[in-house]
């Protein structure tokens, strides 16, 4: 146990939390994962300089946690330190047609502000269960919206404290992909650029989409959303029901009966069983249709 670490955390954050031997599984989508060395939650910007500072000098590896919702963590747990920006990352100002939003802000409660403010353009992100921190990472998208439409910065940390603030373009988003999968940054906060809008209509259009999430997706099962991303010229989902896989299992991990592109947790699934489900899956479709289908869902610790 790294006792010492968590005192010096401690020292350094004063207003957020900081506990050793934390359960991922706690903060994850998939509700599964061992425990993390060392989990700290710096409260503000301060506090998270001073804990990168505390990290380097002491050479302690450490990863970024928004929400969990896209995140697969080893059974086996993780070695060193989780970051979670606490709540004091989550600020929305509104000024116009333009919100600050930090990094900690979900983008349903970004999608509710928008509508409070009869802004049109966040409607897509309402449904997606992650911080905009991860959804910068991911350039999540979703019914024909990706944050990259409506992302015009973004303010970083690098790892040693300094702050940067990246244009839209910088930002390299792409499918799934931006600046942050090629170098070490942390998002503090984005600036949104949506439309004036008629509120009704904002309001009509999330109940739509969110009716048609819970149509088509398994959302009363722990998940991590669409687990493997769309293979140019073809659908994950697709491939994974012709491969005939629709409810496939490894223990408590399932291939979606609703939505083969989800794998969910059945009720006590391991992280291992959903890593093997996922090979096995990946295996299947690439003997039946030739096609290698990449995980969106981002791996963490060791699984091999
Ligand atoms: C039911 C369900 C439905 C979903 N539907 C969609 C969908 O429609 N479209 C879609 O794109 N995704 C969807 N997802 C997946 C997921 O919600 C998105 O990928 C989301 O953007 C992840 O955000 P998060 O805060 O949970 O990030 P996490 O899963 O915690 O982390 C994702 C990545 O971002 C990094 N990260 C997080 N915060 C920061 C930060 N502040 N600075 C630097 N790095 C950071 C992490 O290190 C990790 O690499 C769905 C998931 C679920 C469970």
């Amino acid at each position: 146990m790294k006792k010492e670490l968590v005192n010096e955390l401690s020292s350094v954050i004063k207003g957020g939390r900081v506990a050793a031997e934390e359960p991922m599984s706690a903060h994850t989508t998939f509700q599964t994962g061992g425990a993390v060395e060392v989990f700290a939650e710096p409260a503000d910007m301060d506090e998270l300089k001073k804990t990168l500072g505390l990290l380097k000098s002491k050479g302690e590896h450490f990863y970024l946690i928004g929400n969990g919702s896209n995140l697969l963590v080893s059974d086996k747990g993780l070695r060193g330190v989780a970051i979670h920006l606490a709540k004091g990352f989550g600020d929305i100002c509104i000024e116009g047609n333009t919100l600050i939003c930090g990094a900690s802000a979900t983008l349903s409660q970004i999608a509710r502000a928008a509508l409070a403010h009869s802004l049109t353009g966040f409607e897509f992100a309402a449904g997606i269960p992650g911080s905009l921190g991860g959804a910068i990472v991911m350039n999540a998208g979703a019914y024909d919206g990706e944050m990259k439409q409506v992302v015009k910065s973004v303010t970083l940390m690098n790892y040693e404290g300094e702050t940067v603030k990246k244009s839209a373009e910088e930002m390299r988003f792409s499918y799934r992909h931006s600046l942050l999968k090629e170098e070490q940054l942390i998002v503090l906060e984005a600036e949104i650029v949506l439309q004036k809008g008629d509120a009704e209509k904002i309001k009509e259009k999330m109940d739509d989409l969110a009716a048609r999430r819970r149509e088509k997706q398994p959302l009363e099962y722990p998940s991590a959303g669409s687990t493997f991303k769309r293979p140019k010229g073809y659908f994950a989902a697709k491939l994974i029901q012709d491969a005939g896989l629709r409810g496939f299992c490894v223990g408590d991990a399932q291939v979606s009966e609703k939505h083969c592109g989800f794998v969910v947790n059945k009720g006590s699934a391991s992280s291992a069983d959903i890593y093997a489900l996922i090979k096995e899956v990946q295996k299947r479709v690439k003997a039946s249709a030739g096609v290698d289908i990449e995980t969106e869902v981002i791996c963490l610790g060791e699984f091999d």
